[in-house]
Parts: structure tokens; C-alpha cells; sequence
């Protein structure tokens, strides 16, 4: 036990800019290749392929996350940080994992929409936020009014909570445009 590990959480609506946060953080760290995991959820089908690519121009694998994934495969006694990419779709058993994790004084990292597009607590983000040791919100534009935006709301009838990739189908918000939506 080396003491316990720090939890930054990025969160905020769509298009606010969490992923480039997570990606800058990480960057930031100047952690080496071996040295830190980054994890995306199967559903995220946007990217296609599972990289990021760190601010140093070097790309870095990600590990596809679905409820089989065993987190304690892919560490190893160097990894120092475990990054995580729309953290809202990671379940409650992974969240155990990483506080034990955490308990061994590895870092952790999470970006994610904090509220679906009803405006609901989304998925594992307010577990996250609730034990996090630092919360940055980031505010997107709202595409109505260019205020701050705290909302991500839905432009189609579709009524699958999962319905990412296809960004066209959601706008930012603020409070009061989509609430008078
Ligand atoms: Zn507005």
C-alpha cells in the first residue's frame, strides 16, 4: 500500500471538450508508454480505432472496456495511472476495482457526461465524482443563446439512451434554453 491514489474527473455536457482534457492531462503527466493505461467503452464507436494520441504526437493503445474486462490483466507493477474515457458507461464492479486500485496508489483519470440528455445522473459519474480529489466542469457554447452550457440536449425522437457517434443528433445547451426546449 502505498498510500491513495488521486481521482481527477473531467465532466460536463457534449462538446465541452473532455476527451482533449483527458488526453492533455495525460500528457501532462509525462508518464512513459508502460507506465499508464487509457480505457474506452466498446459503445464508443466513434474513433473506430482504439488510440489516443498524446500531446507529445505519440500514439498510445486503448484497452476496450465491456462489463468482462478484467482491469487486473493489464496492470502491472509500473502502471501509475489508469485513464478513462466516457467514464459514464463503466459499471459498478469496475468501479470496486478502481478503488482498490486507487488503494494502492495508482492515479486515476476519468472524463464523462455527468447527465444524459434528460438530465439524469449518468452511469457511473456521480459514484466518481462523489470520491473524486479533484472536479473540473467543463462548459461547452450553447448552440442556442452562446452562454455557458451545462446540458446536452437531444434533437431527435429517438428514444435509445445510447446513441453515440452520431454527435448531429445533440446540441450544448444552457440551463435556460433546454429547459424552454
Ligand atoms: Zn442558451
Amino acid at each position: 500500500m502505498s498510500g491513495t491514489g488521486k481521482l481527477t474527473v473531467f465532466f460536463g455536457c457534449m462538446f465541452a471538450g473532455k476527451t482533449t482534457s483527458l488526453i492533455k492531462y495525460i500528457s501532462e503527466q509525462n508518464f512513459r508508454q508502460n507506465e499508464f493505461l487509457v480505457l474506452k467503452p466498446s459503445v464508443d464507436i466513434r474513433s473506430g480505432k482504439a488510440t489516443i494520441t498524446t500531446h507529445d504526437g505519440k500514439s498510445h493503445d486503448c484497452i476496450i472496456y465491456s462489463n468482462e474486462l478484467d482491469i487486473f490483466e493489464h496492470v502491472t507493477p509500473f502502471t501509475k495511472l489508469i485513464a478513462i474515457d466516457e467514464a459514464q458507461f463503466f459499471d459498478k464492479v469496475f468501479f470496486s476495482d478502481l478503488k482498490r486500485l486507487m488503494g494502492r496508489g495508482i492515479q486515476v483519470v476519468a472524463a464523462g457526461l455527468d447527465k444524459d440528455y434528460l438530465g439524469r445522473p449518468f452511469g457511473l459519474m456521480s459514484s466518481l465524482l462523489e470520491i473524486a480529489t479533484e472536479r473540473v466542469h467543463l462548459k461547452a457554447k450553447c448552440q442556442c443563446c452562446g452562454k455557458d452550457a451545462e446540458y446536452t440536449y437531444r434533437k431527435t425522437d429517438n428514444k435509445v439512451l445510447i446513441l453515440i457517434g452520431q454527435d448531429n443528433h445533440y446540441e450544448a445547451r444552457c440551463e435556460s434554453c433546454y429547459k424552454g426546449a
